[in-house]
């Protein structure tokens, strides 16, 4: 996809940081980081959505987040990390480009988690019963 910026990066037409490339797979810093090392993992194949992937890429992009997880948390010295990937507009995707946000995290650095709604009495049990509903006729990589 020649007007995806992603792609660009992954082709080498536009610079970033890159921590990882394989033959499938790359990962580089996020220009605007939470914290030094918030990288985003890719995979080369253009697809917009976590949903759009290949199962050979759903199981090589959890393989790479790890590495790259364990290393921010081991020798980078970093207390925590967010795995995060906004899926879709309505879910705050900018790049349509399949990404995951590995994200470093130190104690008492005060960025927030989402505010949850709960749920109305009965509501999530209703829930779930639906969701199993849906997952048993649904397919995944
Ligand atoms: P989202 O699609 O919501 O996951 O957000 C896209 C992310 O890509 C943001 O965190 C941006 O800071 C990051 N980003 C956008 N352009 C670049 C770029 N050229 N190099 C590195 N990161 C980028
Ligand atoms: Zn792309």
């Amino acid at each position: 996809m020649s007007d995806c910026i992603f792609c660009q990066i992954i082709n080498k037409v536009i610079p970033a940081e890159f921590v990882y490339e394989d033959d499938d797979m790359v990962a580089f810093l996020d220009v605007n980081p939470v914290h030094p090392g918030h990288a985003l993992v890719m995979p080369k194949q253009h697809v917009e959505k976590f949903v759009d992937v290949s199962p050979e890429n759903c199981k090589a992009i959890a393989g790479v987040i790890q590495k790259i997880m364990k290393s921010l948390t081991g020798d980078l010295g970093y207390d925590g990390v967010n795995l995060i990937q906004n899926n879709g507009a309505a879910a705050g995707q900018i790049v349509p480009h399949l990404h995951f946000h590995v994200i470093p995290r130190k104690s008492g650095d005060g960025f927030a988690h989402w505010h949850g709604q709960g749920y109305a009495n009965g509501e999530a049990a209703l829930w779930a019963a639906k969701m199993r509903a849906a997952l048993e006729t649904t397919d995944a990589a």
